[in-house]
């Protein structure tokens, strides 16, 4: 495991792919590739608002438009002990630490002069044994367990936006209901498989710093990361399902993959057409505005 050089689409079943989804599924699937890399998708089911047959909507969806991938795909709800262990090893090198605020606190805490811009402000960094049993005891409810970062903030490279630095932070590993956190696991997964491309949303582009960081800390190579624009509704909000008839079901394969190939410029509407004519230096680099029904009307 580990040693071919991956891409991946990781979706997360709470909702079936729309098509700003499946376009991201298409570039990342394209990305790979074009440039000799295997494909893994990857099912990020971890929080309790997926499910199951979202998950299997959202993997026949990608079948149905011609993505395909070299493994079968996993599902992060079965890869709890290899989260755990990681987090574990962490605790116990002094990396983590146990955390009791909520959300509130963290709000205002952070609203404080001085705080870290949209970063943990620390509070329970440097608390000593006695004061974690009584944090423990008053907030009726186990710790969450974030990272001890050494700095704060990272370089990555992206193909899309060359060097970004963004914020580091001590960001949550494990919540307090014992769920990995989604930084963790995707890091670890990753770097089980071998990821060392990832191309997604640019809604993930501030979070990758973090995970770059998290990774070098685990001894894995820093993937090169390709954040792409996403899909926006005609008031420039972020495509969603309330915007109607976004979906494969609704719009229909042979019309979403020549959308697709439109909003890139491709001539071809399937993806091996399309990757005969990837550019990764000629993509796009504006938000993509989509119109239900438009773009089919001609
Ligand atoms: N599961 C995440 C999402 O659907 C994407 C994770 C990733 O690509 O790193 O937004």
């Amino acid at each position: 495991m580990g040693e071919q050089r991956s891409g991946r689409f990781a979706p997360s079943p709470s909702a079936d792919l729309h098509i700003g989804n499946l376009r991201t599924a298409v570039l990342a699937w394209l990305f790979a590739r074009s440039s000799g890399r295997r494909f893994l998708l990857r099912v990020e089911d971890l929080d309790d608002r997926t499910f199951p047959d979202v998950a299997a909507r959202q993997i026949a969806d990608l079948v149905a438009i011609g993505i395909t991938w070299d493994e079968p795909p996993q599902f992060q709800h079965e890869h709890a002990r290899r989260y755990n262990t990681i987090v574990d090893e962490l605790l116990a090198a002094g990396m983590a630490y146990e955390c009791y605020c909520s959300r509130k606190e963290i709000l205002a805490a952070s609203r404080a002069p001085h705080a870290p811009q949209g970063a943990y402000p620390g509070t329970c960094r440097g608390l000593t044994g006695a004061q974690r049993a009584e944090k423990r005891a008053a907030s009726g409810r186990p710790p969450a367990l974030r990272l001890r970062a050494q700095q704060t903030e990272h370089t990555v490279t992206d193909l899309l936006r060359g060097y970004y630095t963004g914020v580091v932070d001590d960001f949550v590993l494990r919540r307090f209901d014992g769920v990995p956190a989604y930084n963790l696991a995707v890091v670890v997964d990753d770097g089980a498989a071998g990821i060392d491309q990832v191309v997604r949303g640019e809604d993930l582009l501030s979070s990758a710093p973090r995970q770059a960081y998290l990774a070098s800390l685990l001894g894995l190579p820093a993937p090169v990361y390709a954040h792409v624009p996403l899909a926006l509704n005609a008031d420039g909000k972020r495509l969603a399902k309330r915007d109607g008839a976004v979906g494969l079901a609704e719009i229909g394969v042979g019309a979403a993959l020549r959308q697709i190939a439109d909003s890139l410029g491709y001539r071809s509407d399937t993806v091996d057409g399309m990757l005969a004519e990837f550019d990764p230096n000629r993509l796009p680099r504006e938000p993509w505005v989509y119109r239900p029904g438009r773009q089919d009307s001609a």
